[in-house]
C-alpha cells in the first residue's frame, strides 16, 4: 500500500499514519499514527475524547492539516488481522446502507470480545449433594428443586430458579454455606456437549445417512448445483417448499457436495431462533462430524470466540447460528444458506438494525457464493425477488414422505363485547351486579368444545398435540370497572400483563412488575377484572379441561431458565409430555412426528396489528404451525379459534395455498405502495421529557415544509408520514414520534433522510434519534 510515502514524524521519531474507525456515533474516521505500520483489519487501542476505545485499522491515514494534534495508538490487539477484506467491504456496505457510523458496524459484527465476560457455573458441592438426595429438610428440598437432573448450573439459571421459589435463601447463602463450588467455562461447556447430542428419541431422524432424494429434491438439488455452486458467479435461489417437504435435505446434499468438491470450501447455515431447534443443529452434526461450528445467543463471547476462530482457521467447514453468524470469519465461503427466510427474527431490533438474510445475500454477491433462501412462506420481498427474476425461483410443493398437509378447520367464535374475571371486589361491590358488560368469563369462550373434545381424543389415541396462544401471562390485563381503565405500566403506555394466577402484574415492554395487592391498596373499594387470557391461563385451563393429559409449557417467560427449552422438547420428543401449551415460538421449524393436532386458540390478535403486514405474519404463523403437524406417518389436523372466518387471509391460510395469498397480498402492496413496491427508512425519536419531544415534532414538521418549498423535485419522489404518535407512545419512559420516509426508489429517499439527519445531528436534551432502514415493524 506503499504506507511509506505517508510517514509522519512526531518528536523526532518516524511515525505511520493509520486511518481508524472508532466506534462512536460519528460518520467519519479518524487518523492516528503509530511507530510501525498496522495491518487493515487489525483491532486497535486509541484514545478518544478522554476515553480508549477499540477501534479497527483501514488503511493509510490522512496527513494533517495541522489543525488537529495526531495522537498515537495506545496498542494494538490482534496479531492477524479479524477483518477480511471483504468484511471490511460488507462494513462499508452497511454502514452507507443502513445509515450507520463505521466503527459501531465494525464492532457490531464481532461478538463482544473485548468485553470478555465469563460465565459462571455452578456445581454442587459433596455437601450439597448429600443435602439434595435427602430432601427431607427444607435445604434439601430447595436444593432438589434447583439441581433436579444435573449437578451443576449456570449462575443465571440458579437465580432465575430461586427467584421463582417463594422465600427462598439468596443465591450468595448456597455459596457461602459451601453447598455450592464456582466451575470454570471449561467444564459448562463440556457439560453441554455431554446433554446436547443425546436424546435417545432422535431415531426419527435420518442421522448420518442421506435418504434417496425424491424427484422434485433431486431437480432442485441439481439446478443449484449446475447453476449455482459450479458457476463462478454469485447466484440467489429462492427455495419455496412446503413444510416438510425436505429443505433440510437439500441443505445437507448441498453442503456435502461443496465438501467434496475441494478442501478449503465452508458454507453458512443460518436459522433463525438456533435455541428453539436444536435438533437442526444436531442433524448437521452428526452428517459432518467435527466439521461444524455452532455459535448461538445463549453462549459466552468466549466460547463464541472458539467457534468462529474454528471458521477462521478453516477447520470447521460449515458455520450454524442466529443473524450475526453472517459476519462469521469464513476463509472461502461458496455457500449462503438462510432457513426460514422470512422469518422477523433475521431483524436486529436495537443498535445496527440489519437484517441477517438481506445480508447473506450482499456477502454472497461479494464473495462470488450462491444463496440460498428457504422458507415455506416466503416473505413477500423474496417472492417478489424471484418472480421478476432476481433470484432464482426452486419448489418443491409435496412433502418429502407424500404425506398430505393437515387440514385446517375454523372455529368461529362469537365477538364478546369484554369478558374476564373478578380478581378484586369489596364486599359492597360483591352484594351488587358485576356491570353487565363484563360477566364472569365462561371457560367455553376460552377453549370452544370442539377444541376439548379433539385434544381429549388425540390423548386418547396417544398422540401429540400442540396449542398455539398469542400472549404469555395469565391474563391480558386488568380492568377496573370503576374507572373505566385498564392498569397501565408508568412507564409505558401500554396495559400491564396479568402473571403468576393473577397476583403480578408485568409490562411487557420494560418488563415493571407490581403486585395486585399493590394495584389494590387504596383502592379497596373499586372492582378489578382480569381480561383475556394467556399462555399460564391457557395452561390451568387445559389442565381442567384434558384431564390425565401431561401437560407443559413453552413462552419466554419459562425459556429464561436455559435449561427449561431443550429439556421440555427433548421430554415432548420421548413421548413424556402429551401436550404442550405455548406461544408463537412452538410453532417454529420444530420436526415432532407423533403431533397431529394443533390447536391455535386466537388467531385475530394478529390480524388486527396495525401494520401492513399483519396478513403476512398471520398467514406464516397458520402455515407454519400446521407443518407442526402430521409430519410422520399420522395424518394431521389444525383447528383455529377465530373470530373473523371469512377474511380472506383467514380463508387463504387454511387451504395453505401459498401462491394465490401471495398474489393477493402483492396486489395489495401495490396498490398502497407498500414494501416490496416501495422502499422504507422508519425513525424513530424519543425523550424523556414529553415537552421535548412535542417541540421537536414542531422543528421536524417546520423544517419538511421548508424542504418542500425549496427542494419540490426531491420530495416530490417521497413520501412522508409524520412525525406521527406511534400506537404505543412511551416506552420505559420515553416519548416517541415516528415519521416513516417511503419511495419506489432508494437512492432519492437516502440523500431526504441524509440531510433530516444531518439537519437534527445535535439534538437538544435527552432526545434520541434512530434510523431503521426497511423496518421489519412499524408499530
Ligand atoms: P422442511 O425443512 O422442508 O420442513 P425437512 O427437511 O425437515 O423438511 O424434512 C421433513 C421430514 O422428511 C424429515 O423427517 C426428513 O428426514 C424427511 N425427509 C426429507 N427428505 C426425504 C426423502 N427424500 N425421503 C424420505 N424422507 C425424507
Ligand atoms: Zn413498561
Amino acid at each position: 500500500m506503499g504506507a511509506q510515502d505517508f510517514k509522519y514524524l512526531n518528536k523526532f521519531r518516524v511515525m505511520y499514519l493509520v486511518d481508524v474507525a472508532v466506534p462512536a456515533p460519528l460518520p467519519q474516521t479518524f487518523t492516528y499514527c503509530f511507530d510501525r505500520e498496522v495491518p487493515v483489519g487489525v483491532r486497535v487501542v486509541v484514545p478518544f475524547g478522554g476515553q480508549q476505545l477499540i477501534g479497527v485499522a483501514l488503511g493509510v491515514g490522512k496527513p494533517s492539516d495541522g489543525k488537529f494534534e495526531i495522537k498515537e495508538i495506545r496498542s494494538v490487539v490482534d496479531e492477524t488481522p479479524v477483518y477480511s477484506r471483504i468484511l471490511i467491504d460488507l462494513a462499508l456496505w452497511m454502514s452507507a446502507y443502513y445509515m450507520h457510523p463505521l466503527g459501531e458496524v465494525l464492532r457490531a459484527m464481532l461478538p463482544a470480545s473485548s468485553a470478555r465476560r465469563v460465565r459462571n457455573t455452578y456445581t454442587l458441592s459433596a455437601k450439597g449433594k448429600r443435602l439434595r438426595d435427602n430432601p427431607c429438610s427444607p435445604e434439601g428440598a430447595l436444593l432438589a428443586l434447583l439441581f433436579k437432573k444435573v449437578d451443576s448450573l449456570s449462575e443465571v439459571v440458579i437465580k432465575a430458579r430461586l427467584k421463582k421459589q417463594k422465600d427462598a435463601v439468596p443465591f450468595r447463602t448456597l455459596v457461602a454455606k459451601r453447598w455450592l463450588t464456582k466451575a470454570s467455562e471449561k467444564t459448562q461447556r463440556a457439560r453441554e456437549i455431554e446433554q446436547a447430542p443425546q436424546g435417545a428419541n432422535e431415531g426419527d431422524w435420518s442421522l448420518g445417512t442421506s435418504p434417496d432424494l425424491t424427484l422434485r429434491q433431486r431437480q432442485v438439488l441439481a439446478t443449484i448445483q449446475s447453476d449455482g455452486l459450479r458457476s463462478p458467479q454469485s447466484r440467489v435461489f429462492l427455495l419455496h417448499g412446503v413444510t416438510g417437504s425436505g429443505k433440510t435435505e437439500i441443505y445437507l446434499n448441498l453442503i456435502a457436495s461443496l465438501l467434496r468438491t475441494d478442501a478449503n470450501q465452508q458454507a453458512l447455515v443460518l436459522v433463525p431462533e438456533i435455541s428453539l431447534t436444536p435438533q437442526m443443529t444436531r442433524v448437521f452434526e452428526q452428517r459432518f462430524p467435527s466439521l461444524v461450528a455452532v455459535v448461538h445467543s445463549a453462549m459466552g463471547d468466549m466460547e463464541r470466540w472458539a467457534q468462529l476462530e474454528r471458521i477462521r482457521r478453516g477447520e470447521a467447514r460449515i458455520l450454524i447460528g442466529p443473524r450475526s453468524a453472517v459476519f462469521g470469519p469464513f476463509k472461502c465461503l461458496r455457500l449462503l444458506i438462510v432457513d426460514e427466510e422470512h422469518d422477523a427474527s433475521y431483524k436486529q431490533s436495537t443498535g445496527l438494525m440489519y437484517n441477517g438474510r438481506d445480508i447473506a445475500v450482499v456477502r454472497g454477491k461479494m464473495e462470488g457464493a450462491t444463496v440460498v433462501l428457504g422458507s415455506a412462506t416466503p416473505s413477500m420481498e423474496s417472492y417478489h425477488n424471484a418472480i421478476t427474476g432476481r433470484y432464482t425461483l426452486l419448489e418443491l410443493p409435496e412433502r418429502a414422505n407424500s404425506r398430505p398437509l393437515p387440514s385446517v378447520e375454523l372455529l368461529e367464535i362469537s365477538p364478546q363485547k369484554r369478558h374476564g374475571q373478578v380478581v378484586h371486589s369489596s364486599v359492597t361491590h360483591k352484594t351488587e351486579p358485576v356491570a353487565q358488560e363484563i360477566s364472569d368469563e365462561s371457560d367455553e369462550l376460552l377453549l370452544a368444545p370442539a377444541v376439548v373434545d379433539a385434544l381429549r381424543d388425540n390423548l386418547a389415541r396417544q398422540h401429540q398435540s400442540i396449542v398455539l396462544v398469542n400472549r404469555r401471562g395469565y391474563a391480558y390485563y386488568l380492568f377496573s370497572l370503576q374507572e373505566k381503565k385498564a392498569i397501565e405500566c408508568p412507564y409505558c403506555s401500554i396495559s400491564m400483563t396479568l402473571h403468576a394466577r393473577s397476583t403480578i402484574l408485568r409490562c411487557h415492554y420494560c418488563d415493571h412488575r407490581v403486585t395486585l395487592a399493590q394495584v389494590v391498596a387504596g383502592r379497596e373499594r373499586e372492582t378489578f377484572v382480569a381480561v383475556g387470557y394467556g399462555s399460564q391461563r391457557a395452561e390451568d385451563l387445559l389442565q381442567r379441561k384434558v384431564p390425565g393429559a401431561r401437560i407443559a409449557r413453552l413462552d419466554s417467560d419459562v425459556v429464561i431458565d436455559r435449561e427449561a427449552l431443550p429439556q421440555t422438547l427433548a421430554q415432548f420428543r420421548a413421548g413424556q409430555i402429551d401436550l404442550l401449551v405455548g406461544t408463537q415460538m412452538l410453532a417454529k421449524g420444530h420436526d415432532f412426528p407423533n403431533v397431529t393436532l394443533i390447536a391455535i386458540l386466537e388467531i385475530d390478535q394478529a390480524l388486527n396489528l396495525p401494520d401492513f403486514r399483519s396478513g403476512e405474519r398471520t398467514f406464516q404463523l397458520v402455515v407454519q404451525a400446521a407443518g407442526r403437524a402430521g409430519r410422520a406417518d399420522l395424518p394431521g389436523r389444525v383447528l383455529i379459534q377465530t373470530q373473523r372466518a371469512s377474511h380472506p387471509v383467514i380463508a387463504a391460510a387454511i387451504g395453505q395455498d401459498y401462491r394465490s395469498f401471495a398474489g393477493r397480498e402483492l396486489e395489495f402492496r401495490r396498490r398502497h405502495l407498500y414494501p416490496p413496491f416501495s422502499r422504507m427508512i422508519a425513525i424513530e425519536l424519543s425523550s424523556l421529557d414529553g415537552e421535548e419531544i412535542a417541540q421537536m415534532t414542531r422543528k421536524i414538521e417546520n423544517w419538511l415544509e421548508e424542504l418542500a418549498r425549496i427542494r419540490p423535485k426531491l420530495l416530490a419522489k417521497v413520501r412522508v408520514l409524520g412525525p406521527a404518535v406511534p400506537p404505543i407512545e412511551r416506552v420505559r419512559g420515553r416519548y416517541r414520534r415516528s415519521l416513516v420516509f417511503s419511495a419506489e426508489q432508494i437512492d432519492g429517499m437516502r440523500q431526504v433522510v441524509t440531510m433530516f439527519v444531518q439537519a437534527f445531528a445535535r439534538l437538544p436534551g435527552d432526545v434520541r434519534l434512530r434510523v431503521d432502514v426497511d423496518p421489519q415493524s412499524l408499530i
